[in-house]
């Protein structure tokens, strides 16, 4: 086979909506350019830094077709390795590589992957509000959307405290109270089975907000209300305590969001510990290494709902439908509504219809994108207040 050679890479940060989004482009001696997402928003230059300055020399001139060697090399040339930033940084090459073998295959990405095992991914959005009104309203409005899968929260994660008992002066920050929390999570889950009964598919995100013996609790009360899953009822340093609030509830747990490393997930999978992997595609460096994850946790009974949050390219979006398309062990998908200025930048990612996505049918990834569009829209940043997440007494917690 003829060498598909690299002769450029390069890394773009564009903010067309509410996050800075960070894509790479990948380019090549037959005219084949492929794009992929290295997003991080909370540290989009440090990837950038890393593409530009490091990736790129040690990239150029290789043969884009050795998608598993580029990897491999790109994951050990630092020596150090398996963190975040790096691993965007790979992926957003990784990314592009298989959107270039897949344009010049002829073929969209899931049938480069073997091909479909499912017609289309059910998706779900998040319903939210500061009341049961409003969360109400939010639900209905998905519904008539045709979501049959909804995540739902009162107030922002860890719920938004109505009697704060906080300390004189308190430290600025995004302020919780665990102990209301996990009230306000009862009654919203019971409200919501009255309202809607059994049929619809409720979610839930802990977003890591409790202490172990407080996620057993938890899950202890929320099982008769028959969640979908609960999302990182735990931080992943606290995830040997699973094993508990597994002996104590059947209901689903999903994790992975914020793991970087396989030592993070391997053991939660052999040892059966969560029912979703929920790993974020671009943090964990890529289609490559995603592959290997989804077809551990097939072994294992695992099933896959990959992170799909707003803070993510579109074509990160395209990734996760083929992957999900493509493997049969993909149970649903997150999905945020885009705005028009971020499908300008970034033309052709599916959107959810009627509850479901379908892939994209364009050889590659099949999502486009505009430098002129996305150079409207420059980078901004600011520390972000939501992840200086504190306790009453003004402890800091993992936002
Ligand atoms: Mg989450």
């Amino acid at each position: 086979m003829q060498p598909t050679l690299i002769t450029d890479v390069s890394c773009f940060i564009t903010r067309p909506d509410r996050h800075n989004l960070v894509a790479v482009r990948v380019t090549t001696n037959k005219g084949t350019v492929g794009h992929g997402c290295a997003t991080f928003q909370q540290r989009p230059l440090a990837v950038k830094t890393l593409v530009d300055e490091y990736l790129k020399p040690l990239l150029i001139g290789r043969d884009a077709n050795n998608i598993e060697d580029l990897w491999q090399m790109m994951n050990v040339n630092a020596y150090w390795r398996n963190g975040p930033a790096m691993n965007n940084a790979i992926s957003g090459v990784d990314m592009a590589l298989w959107d270039i073998k897949s344009q010049l295959a002829g073929m969209p990405l899931y049938q480069l992957l073997g091909g479909k095992s499912r017609d289309a991914i059910a998706a779900y959005s998040h319903a939210s509000g500061d009341t049961l009104e409003a969360l109400f309203s939010s639900v209905d409005g998905l519904l008539a959307q045709g979501y049959r899968h909804i995540r739902c929260q009162l107030g922002f994660y860890g719920g938004t405290p109505a009697e704060l008992h906080a300390p004189q002066n308190p430290t600025p920050g995004a302020w919780f109270d665990q102990h209301e929390y996990m009230a306000n999570t009862v009654e919203m889950f019971r409200a919501l089975r009255e309202k809607y009964g059994y049929r619809l598919h409720l979610l839930h995100d802990v977003h890591e907000r409790l202490f172990p013996q407080q996620a057993v609790q938890l899950a202890k009360q929320l099982e008769p209300f028959q969640p979908y899953f609960l999302e990182d009822i735990l931080p992943p340093q606290q995830s040997a305590w699973l094993e508990q609030v597994r002996q104590h509830s059947s209901v689903p747990l999903a994790m992975g969001e914020l793991f970087n490393n396989p030592a993070e997930w391997h053991d939660l999978i052999v040892n059966r510990r969560i029912d979703f992997i929920r790993c974020h595609v671009s943090q964990i460096g890529g289609i490559t290494p995603a592959l290997k994850l989804a077809v551990l946790c097939q072994a294992f009974g695992v099933r896959l709902a990959w992170h799909g949050p707003g803070d993510m390219t579109p074509i990160g979006v395209a990734v996760n439908t083929h992957l999900n398309i493509h493997l049969h062990n993909a149970a649903i998908q997150e999905f945020i509504p885009r705005s028009a200025s971020t499908d300008a930048v970034f033309p052709g990612a599916p959107v959810v219809n009627d509850g479901y996505l379908y892939p994209p049918e364009k050889p590659g990834i099949g999502v486009g994108f505009d430098e002129q569009q996305a150079a409207a829209y420059p980078l901004m940043y600011r520390p972000h207040e939501w992840t200086q997440s504190r306790l009453p007494d003004g402890a800091i917690h993992t936002p």
